[in-house]
């Protein structure tokens, strides 16, 4: 078989949060769950009816388009992209062709086309023999990203939405949850030979609902078209589905070429001059930025020292990022203690809230920066070993609390008495000649054994350290 090198490029969906629908005062609100209730005669299509531009949604785009360092456009209009289909009241969808809201910029290293603004179609929903129709969505404002074919795997394309995904939501503009459809990924695949200096011919994939899908149908794509290629086919532009029974993509429909939606200005819209609204001033948007994921990241790393995957599960969960935030705070300049509270929040405790459902509520309100500060300065000073560090914590998790309390309750502080645990290590010197007399021999690995012994005797609760200190000093 050829070797054959793959190219995608993404075209993302994400429908914004804003009050309003994106040409109308009906609400945006995708929870919802009555049909067909923030409905009006625009975003229903009912003749003679004017769209009026949603401020707010416009906005969203040219920040988005900011904080990738796009080119936001000094004028920009709307067009009516045409074609029939019953989830598209008025026979054509209000979209964005020649003059997008941004051109250019990148994100995640990938760089970016455009992004544009329109709006969302109704929500369908199929059964055996009829359909159903909802038009709360209709007229929902929005926006869509496109990238360059320069992304080079699966993985490269799932990590790019995320890291959409985690802009998106940074900057409030929409919540881009893909199970909910709020944020919808289209990949654009082909592959060409190695040694091929010309792009193989497109297919779309429509429709990807998830990270993980994005990625099976990439790879099932790439694996598809060089098969057929190395069979001596060809691979036809088209627009595919996933099919998650079957785990494949199949054929939806053969593309349609711009031509066909006959694009041209809507002429109940007013163009916009961007660069004479005060408000979307470059200066303006940029001075309303927050601090932008790729930002945080460099901060946690540069300010902390703590690992690459910590900064980046800090910056994509941001319940774990706020207990972090408060305990960092608390240990100003102790950027050893910063770092184990880094690595227990990350392991630890997004375990725990990963077991109990994801939810972050509990963690909240059951575990304050300041006791889970307590903690870690009790695991730093060797008062608790780690094995009761995890203890407390699962207690405090399920119950809250106050660590050193749990920790009496539980009897984990760690035995440091040095007196009270004399007796015990003479004790077990007694019950182990043969190892003892192996030490004293040169054979080390008995210490081990005699420290174990020791901790077993006092149900874990001595402290190794003391213990083999004592060890060492009665044995010399
Ligand atoms: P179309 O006119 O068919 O919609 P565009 O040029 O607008 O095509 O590109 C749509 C998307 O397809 C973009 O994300 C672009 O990067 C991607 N794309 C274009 N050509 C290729 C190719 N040969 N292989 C993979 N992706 C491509
Ligand atoms: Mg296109």
């Amino acid at each position: 078989m050829s070797k054959y090198i793959p190219t995608i490029g993404l075209e993302i969906h994400a429908e914004l949060k804003t009050k309003t629908k994106m040409f109308c005062s009906s609400k945006n609100d995708p929870n919802e769950e009555k049909a067909n209730i923030n409905i009006c005669p625009i975003c229903m299509g009912h003749p003679g009816t004017l769209p009026v531009i949603n401020r707010e949604a416009v906005k969203h785009v040219l920040t988005v388009g900011t904080a990738i360092s796009g080119k936001l456009a000094d004028f920009t209009e709307f067009d009516r992209k045409n074609y029939f289909y019953p989830d598209i009241p008025k026979g054509y969808q209000i979209s964005q062709y020649k003059y997008p809201l941004v051109s250019g910029g990148s994100l995640a290293g990938v760089e970016i086309t455009r992004v544009h603004l329109e709006e969302d179609t109704a929500k369908s929903t199929h059964h055996a023999n009829y359909s159903l129709i909802d038009f709360n969505r209709a007229g929902v404002p929005l926006m869509e990203l496109v990238t360059e074919p320069v992304v080079k795997d699966a993985q490269q394309a799932s990590q790019f939405a995320k890291e959409l995904q985690i802009l998106l939501r940074t900057l409030q503009v929409g919540e881009a949850n893909m199970e909910k459809g709020e944020m919808r990924v289209e990949a654009n695949i082909s592959v060409m030979r190695e040694g091929d200096n010309q792009f193989g011919t497109k297919v779309e994939v429509k429709n990807l609902n998830s990270f993980k899908v994005v990625e099976k149908a990439i790879e099932y794509e790439i694996k598809r078209q060089s098969k057929l290629l190395d069979e001596g086919g060809e691979v036809i532009q088209e627009t595919r589905g996933w099919d998650e029974a079957k785990q494949e993509t199949f054929s939806q429909r053969i593309k349609e070429g711009s031509a066909d939606y006959r694009y041209f200005p809507d002429p109940d819209l007013p163009k916009l001059h961007i660069s004479k609204i005060e408000e979307f001033s470059g200066e303006n948007l940029k001075n309303i930025l927050p601090e932008l994921p790729w930002e945080k990241r460099e901060r946690y790393k540069s300010q902390y020292d703590i690992k690459e995957e910590d900064a980046d599960m800090f910056v994509r969960d941001e319940f774990l990022a706020k207990l972090f935030d408060a305990v960092a705070e608390q240990f100003v300049g102790g950027n050893m203690l910063i770092k184990t509270a880094s690595n227990y929040i990350t392991s630890d405790i997004a375990g725990l809230v990963k077991q109990g459902g994801g939810k972050s509520d509990k963690l909240h309100e059951n575990i304050s920066a300041e006791n889970f500060a307590q903690l870690m300065s009790m695991v730093h000073g060797n008062e608790i070993s780690s094995r009761g560090a995890k203890d407390i914590l699962k207690e405090m998790y399920e119950n809250g609390g106050v660590p050193k309390e749990i920790a009496e309750k539980k009897n984990l502080f760690q035995k440091s008495d040095e007196g009270e645990l004399k007796q015990i290590i003479e004790k077990i010197i007694e019950e182990n000649e043969k190892v003892v007399t192996e030490y004293k021999n040169g054979k080390e690995a008995g210490l081990q054994f005699l420290i174990g012994q020791g901790m077993r005797a006092t149900q874990g609760s001595a402290n190794p350290e003391v213990l083999k200190k004592l060890f060492e000093n009665l044995l010399k």
